[in-house]
């Protein structure tokens, strides 16, 4: 019933393009191209009728398949492979990915809406989705040749989970700093290096995996190269983590992992301006995950708050807690149109990495925030595990770090700024 509802999405979206698309196309040319009088601006958390059945039926399978199995899989580490299928049968995992390739076709706002509500029930599932899709999926769509395309975003979209490696342990925030390094040899390229941090890797079959190819030329080195685990990845350490336990964070190591010419992906030494500009589109995922996960512990919290009784009311009824949710609302809708914002510039074309560094930013603010508080709200109850609110807070601590520190986005927004004002 739920993969119907999702590939759904597909037929609906050349039957509403006259109706919806055309607000969407205003705005495109809103700011530069068009006569004032052609301009139809909309609101910031305007969707189209395709967004909004994809959000409706993303809501419901969060809801059906994963909600049942997010404690299991929060205390056991370990994602089911249920959900992995079931993301795979729902469309989930080639959101953007063209008809032609098995994917929905969507807009990237529809991917932004499928982390975002994924992750208002598990953080985890919603960081898998994103991964996969606004990083992988992605990188191989823009950057793939034709033959790259047409062999691999099949499989992406029908079965097969995809990591994205970069990161090392010595090369973190400094990610261009990495020591992996690949030799060509004959028709192959010899990969040997760890990675740190990877995540889906210990469940993925297809990884994107940065190495440098003449470390004499510095970042200008870096390339792309596509492996699967049967080419012989090997899985070092899988992390035990304070939070998003669910999802799998593995060290990999390559030993003279071999992988075929062909596998380059964007070209030799084009792997820095790939990562730079993937990861400032996935930034925009990471916000979605903070904003989903803050409306959930959001949703959790509050009606309990009107059960609960103290001093013969309801606890939610205090002005001092009504403030407080007040106060969680406004952040979180802030949040939202901050997300949405970057994802449609990103959409039409424009330029978005600020927008997208203050949408991370804010985002997992918020979302640290809202769900400290909501443990709050629920008082002792809020601080066990049975009620699944101070998972959201565990799970919140990741918005600072992965895909940019918060320093770094905050490096970004400041580089803005310097070049405005200096
Ligand atoms: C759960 C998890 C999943 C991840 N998934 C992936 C993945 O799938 N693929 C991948 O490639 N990587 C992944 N990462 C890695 C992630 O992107 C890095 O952890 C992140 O970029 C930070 O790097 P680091 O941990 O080495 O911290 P460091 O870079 O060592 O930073 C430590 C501290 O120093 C600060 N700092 C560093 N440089 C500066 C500066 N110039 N100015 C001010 N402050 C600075 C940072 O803000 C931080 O507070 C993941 C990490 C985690 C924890």
């Amino acid at each position: 019933m739920l993969r119907s509802a999702a590939r759904a999405v597909k037929p609906a979206t050349s039957v509403l393009r006259k109706r919806v698309l055309p607000q969407v196309a205003a705005r495109r040319f809103s700011r530069s191209h068009a006569v004032a009088s052609e301009v139809r601006p909309t609101s910031l958390d305007t969707l189209t009728e395709e967004e909004e059945m994809l959000r409706e039926s993303v809501r419901r399978f969060a809801e059906d398949v994963v909600a049942p199995k997010v404690r299991e899989m929060d205390e056991n580490e370990n994602m089911d492979p249920s959900i992995i299928k079931a993301l795979f049968e729902q469309g989930l995992m080639g959101i953007e990915t063209s008809a032609e390739h098995g994917g929905a076709e969507s807009s990237f706002t529809s991917a932004i809406i499928a982390i975002e509500e994924l992750a208002r029930v598990d953080p985890s599932v919603s960081v898998m989705c994103d991964v996969h899709n606004t990083l992988v999926n992605t990188v191989v769509r823009k950057y793939g040749t034709k033959e790259q395309q047409d062999k691999w975003l099949p499989k992406l979209s029908e079965s097969m989970l995809g990591s994205f490696c970069l990161s090392e342990p010595a090369s973190g925030s400094d990610a261009f700093a990495l020591q992996t390094r690949a030799v060509k040899d004959g028709n192959e390229w010899v990969i040997n290096g760890t990675k740190m941090w990877i995540t889906n890797s210990y469940e993925a079959d297809f990884f994107l995996i940065f190495a440098n190819i003449d470390p004499s030329k510095g970042y200008k080195g870096i390339t792309c190269f596509i492996a699967t685990k049967d080419m012989g990845i090997q899985i070092a350490k899988k992390e035990q983590k304070l939070g998003i336990r669910a999802s799998s964070t593995c060290s990999l190591a390559f030993d003279d992992l071999r992988v075929p010419a062909e596998n380059v992906l964007g070209g030799e030494g084009k792997g820095y301006k790939i990562a730079i500009e993937i990861l400032n589109e996935g930034r925009i995922g990471i916000a979605a995950q903070m904003l989903g996960l803050a409306q959930g512990a959001f949703d959790k919290a509050v009606p309990y708050t009107f059960q609960r009784s103290q001093f013969g009311k309801p606890v939610g009824t205090f002005q001092g807690m009504m403030f407080q949710q007040a106060q969680a609302a406004v952040e979180i809708e802030a949040a939202r149109l901050l997300t949405y914002n970057a994802a449609r510039r990103k959409e039409e074309g424009r330029e978005f990495v600020r927008e997208a560094a203050i949408a991370k930013y804010a985002a997992s603010q918020v979302a640290q925030r809202v769900a400290g508080s909501a443990i709050e709200w629920a008082g002792g109850v809020g601080f066990t595990r049975e009620t699944g609110i101070e998972k959201y807070w565990r799970d919140s601590k990741i918005g600072a770090i992965y895909e940019g520190t918060s320093n770094i986005q905050l490096q970004t927004i400041a580089k803005f700024i310097q070049k405005q004002y200096s």
